[in-house]
């Protein structure tokens, strides 16, 4: 029987959770790390379940039609398929790449997102900054139903987030790229549509994955569109925001503060200037790890789902980008 190859950049224990744990999942596959490998097992594999790949490793699997990520985000993977598509000969069929969808994931952003809302919109920045200061000041406060919180991207992490935000009073608002229908939700797409949403946000919080469409679309000039004072939450992808025109807006006040999770280079190297910006959270981007286990479940149980009939869970739209 084909192996299924398990290809990563995790930590050794990291690997070992995974392997022991989809192993003990799917009795009757072997799964095997690429070095454990003979070159006739690599070419038999059709299947690999991937963990932050780097892209070079899945070249000599030159006979996979399917590929599990265990990230949500896959925007590496997608351009490298896409490269791979373009060179790849004529009446081979394109890998398809599966993405991690798990309903723990999607809460788990969700908490995150409740939680640094409530963050900004009760003041704790400044109030941090006042203890600093030892500075009694109360601050007003807003009433949540009076806080509009607008999340870009309603997809499954975005409508998850949403969710949770509608039961805690806010008043939101969502962007995608398709019309979308969300009770008790004011909902735009499209860039067109844009402008609207972003004159009355309170807090922006950004769920896009990155593709070729919204690399660097949070730039000046979309955020000078958001009212003077409004403050933003990025917890998908660094390289959807113009770093340096975030600065510039947050030292004139335009951006009352930021919370970064995610950077364009990963770990965020000690001479950014964002790491000591007064007006930025940094975090070391954990907004929503996957969970191993419930993640472990889902990826084989769309293995087992092949292995039985042959269906490839719903793919990732490689022309789009996500
Ligand atoms: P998803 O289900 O694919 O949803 C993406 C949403 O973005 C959809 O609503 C889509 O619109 C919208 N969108 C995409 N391109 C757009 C464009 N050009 N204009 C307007 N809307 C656009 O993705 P997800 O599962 O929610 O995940 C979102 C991202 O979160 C991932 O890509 C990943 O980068 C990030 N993430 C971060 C962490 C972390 O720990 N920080 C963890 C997991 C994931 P349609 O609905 O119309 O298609």
């Amino acid at each position: 029987m084909a192996p299924i190859a398990f290809i990563h950049r995790l930590s050794v224990a990291e690997q070992r959770q995974w392997l022991a744990l989809l192993q003990q999942l799917l009795p009757n596959q072997v799964i095997l790390l690429p070095e454990m490998m003979s070159a006739e097992q690599v070419q038999a594999t059709t299947v690999a379940i991937v963990a932050n790949p780097n892209p070079a490793d899945l070249v000599p699997f030159s006979n996979l039609l399917w590929v599990q990520s265990v990230w949500a985000g896959v925007e590496g993977l997608v351009s490298a398929l896409q490269d791979r598509r373009a060179t790849q000969a004529a009446g081979q069929g394109a890998i398809k790449l599966v993405r991690l969808t798990d309903p723990q994931l999607a809460q788990t952003m969700a908490e995150a997102v409740l939680a640094w809302t409530l963050y900004l919109h009760r003041n704790m920045p400044e109030y941090a900054a006042q203890q600093a200061r030892k500075q009694w000041s109360p601050l007003p406060c807003a009433v949540a139903s009076e806080v509009h919180v607008a999340v870009l991207g309603a997809g499954e992490l975005g409508v998850s987030a949403i969710r949770s935000l509608l039961q805690h009073g806010y008043k939101v608002s969502c962007w995608s790229r398709s019309a979308k229908h969300l009770e008790g939700v004011t909902c735009y797409h499209g860039l067109t549509q844009l402008p609207k949403l972003l004159q009355s946000v309170d807090i922006l919080v950004n769920l896009l994955p990155l593709t070729v469409e919204t690399e660097g679309l949070l730039n000046a000039s979309l955020l000078k569109q958001l009212p003077r004072g409004a403050k933003l939450i990025n917890f998908s992808r660094g390289a959807v925001i113009n770093a340096t025109d975030l600065i510039k807006l947050l030292d004139s006040g335009h951006i009352g503060h930021a919370v970064l999770d995610v950077f364009t280079s990963e770990p965020l190297v000690a001479t950014s200037p964002l790491w000591t910006h007064p007006k930025i959270s940094i975090l070391p981007h954990i907004s929503a790890p996957t969970n191993v286990d419930s993640a472990a479940r889902i990826v084989a149980a769309n293995i087992a789902v092949y292995q039985n009939t042959g269906v490839i869970p719903p793919t990732v739209n490689l022309e789009r980008g996500y």
